[in-house]
């Protein structure tokens, strides 16, 4: 199988697999529990800290584990809302933001919030003057991603971070999923006050992931518990999980420089073959400095890009359209729209991600197989 999906989720390293079922064979212990076995699985579980805050350069005490990002962005987005209420009712994000995100937003200004979407440009990337323009005295957060889950668009965080600082009463969260382990990560650098991880974006285990929330930022807690992770995510802590994720984000932080620079590779190899079929027009950006290493987006204007899926995996390649969470509802992708695509191109899009362990070998065959389907789809183009 040739695997293109890496967005939507990564192949687990195999120590992380390893760590995984030795920790919920040995470890299996209640870390809350004051006995000397679930005292064992505690100190796995704060060593883990320790070894993701030198990771992400922060403190432990700012890792709060969760059950992956979905969970990190609603802790972040309705916690940092909900206790900021009395001070003021308006949150800012993009009109380009994950789900979990963005319906997060839809759910918050059902309870009575007002939310901007800030617009992007054809890159994908929001203006600062917009930002800008937007904040009012009302202002409580600001909910940016870093990388765009669809497009790969890269935002200015770090430029985002020096204009809030004007304004240290708004809570800024980054969604960095895409982010991390592509991209450099300096939260304290950008001014970054919560920030939401998935482990298994980062060839670890799904079901666990993280927010980091900044020393003196005060959040609302979404649920009713017990005291874990401040009480902001009560219940049993994942703790074959949580050692896993750990060992993921140090591996792909350590192999960081030589992974991107071959995810570059592979990504201009694909963007050539996509310039050179002339059905095709790429949507990702080109300039390195504005579009992530690992993605690569193109739409077959007029073409379902389910058919083109579908007719990939024929010769076992996999690949995406829209991201994978919203994959099954076939409108036109909302991020593409956002950036000013029309609907043909828009509803057509087809997602490659890629990983560094992959070859010119596999973006060859990628070719192959995309101009075998260009040539059998040409007579059913629509208008
Ligand atoms: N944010 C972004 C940018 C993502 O790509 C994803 C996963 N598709 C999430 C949040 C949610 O992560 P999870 O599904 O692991 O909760």
């Amino acid at each position: 199988m040739l695997y293109f999906d890496h967005c939507a989720s990564t192949p687990p390293y195999d120590e992380v697999v390893q760590t995984l079922s030795e920790v919920m064979r040995m470890q299996y212990s209640n870390p809350s529990s004051i006995h000397q076995a679930g005292l064992a699985a505690e100190k796995l579980v704060t060593r883990s800290r320790e070894v993701i805050a030198a990771a992400l350069k922060v403190s432990p005490n700012e890792i709060l584990f969760t059950s992956g990002a979905t969970e990190s962005n609603n802790i972040a987005i309705q916690g940092a809302a909900l206790k900021k209420k009395s001070r003021g009712n308006h949150i800012i994000t993009t009109g380009i933001e994950h789900s979990s995100v963005y319906e997060c937003c839809r759910l918050m200004q059902r309870q009575g919030f007002e939310v901007t979407y800030l617009p992007v440009d054809a890159s994908g990337c929001i203006r600062l003057e917009d930002l800008q323009a937007a904040i009012t005295e009302q202002t409580i957060l600001v909910s940016i991603m870093h990388v765009n889950n669809e497009m790969g668009s890269i935002q200015p965080i770090a430029e985002i971070g020096k204009l809030l600082r004007d304004y240290p009463r708004i809570i800024f969260h980054v969604d960095g999923v895409q982010g991390l382990g592509k991209l450099p990560v300096q939260l304290k650098e950008w001014g970054v006050d919560l920030y939401s991880i998935s482990a298994h974006k980062v060839r670890g285990p799904k079901g666990v992931g993280l927010l980091y929330c900044r020393e003196g930022v005060q959040l609302q807690s979404l649920y009713a518990g017990g005291e874990q992770e401040r009480g902001l995510r009560p219940g049993t802590l994942n703790v074959p999980g949580i050692v896993a994720m750990a060992k993921a984000i140090r591996m792909t932080i350590e192999r960081q420089p030589e992974a991107v620079e071959k995810m570059l590779q592979l990504r201009n190899q694909l963007i050539q073959v996509v310039d050179s079929i002339p059905e095709l027009v790429l949507n990702s950006g080109r300039d390195t400095e504005r579009a992530a290493p690992h993605i690569v987006h193109f739409s077959y204007p007029g073409m379902k890009p389910e058919v083109i899926i579908h007719m990939l995996e024929e010769s076992d390649i996999m690949a995406s359209t829209q991201s994978a969470c919203s994959s099954k509802d076939l409108k036109p992708s909302r991020v593409l729209l956002a950036m000013g695509c029309n609907e043909a191109r828009a509803a057509g899009g087809i997602r490659i991600s890629l990983a560094a362990e992959q070859s010119e070998q596999d973006i060859a065959t990628l070719e192959a197989a995309l101009r075998i389907i260009v040539t059998k789809l040409k007579p059913l183009e629509r208008g």
